[in-house]
């Protein structure tokens, strides 16, 4: 049987940017992740549209899983509506951008530099208003809207591995969403989960899980193939 590595990608393997259009991978990280996936089979499972990581990587050897493994879409009249509140709304609040995606939308808020308490105010009543309705993910400096039907990393993943089988699984990200994956299978004896090291992320949310730093991913996940 082969190994699987699957990886997120912002924030583990491009650094967060103020602007998440504008991430980058470095040139090194490139290199090493086509080269791992020349001998193992490789995934890179995001929030973000498929189609935006397929900028940086071929699809035909990486799979590139996008939506958090979701496909339906955040089209109806209810979300539209919101989504319409939500974009005039952010116009008061300077460095806010709202991301259309096509299974969510997220608002961005990593450069709000002014009213910052009304805008945490706000951002708190809109998430205990419309929590029925959809399903509600917080990362770093970013909150995103989800179907309620939609699934989690977690729940692609377990479906997957329960088709896929392979003698080791390794997995490095860096959020909540990763966090919930690590926990979810870190007692089953093929599967070694990293987190790439954050100061965004509450510390006792991170007991019993090995953080390492971002030029430390590619010689953990190495060191783990190779034991
Ligand atoms: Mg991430």
């Amino acid at each position: 049987m082969t190994n699987l590595i699957v990886l997120d990608f912002d924030g583990t393997i491009s650094p967060i940017s103020t602007n998440p259009l504008n991430v980058k991978v470095s040139k090194k990280m490139e290199k090493s992740i086509i080269e791992l996936s020349k001998a193992n089979n490789l995934m890179i499972l995001t929030g973000r549209d498929s189609n935006f990581v397929k900028r940086f990587f071929d699809s035909k050897k990486i799979h590139i899983v996008g939506n958090y493994g979701n496909k339906s879409s955040l089209k109806n009249k209810e979300s539209l509506l919101f989504k319409k509140t939500i974009q005039k709304k952010i116009r008061l609040f300077d460095g806010v951008t709202l991301e259309n995606k096509e299974t969510s939308f997220a608002i961005h808020y990593r450069k709000l530099k002014t009213n910052k308490s009304e805008f945490y105010n706000w951002l708190d009543s809109i998430e205990l208003c419309h929590k029925n309705k959809f399903k509600i993910l917080k990362g770093k400096k970013v909150i995103e809207f989800l179907s309620k039907q939609s699934i989690s990393k977690k729940d692609f993943l377990e479906k997957y591995l329960s088709k896929h089988k392979f003698s080791k699984v390794v997995y490095v990200g860096d959020d909540l969403s990763d966090i919930l994956v690590i926990n979810f299978f870190k007692n089953k004896k093929w599967f070694t989960g990293f987190l790439v090291k954050s100061k965004e992320i509450n510390s006792n949310l991170l007991t019993g899980i090995k953080c390492i730093a971002r030029n430390e991913i590619l010689s953990n996940i190495n060191l783990v193939l190779t034991s």
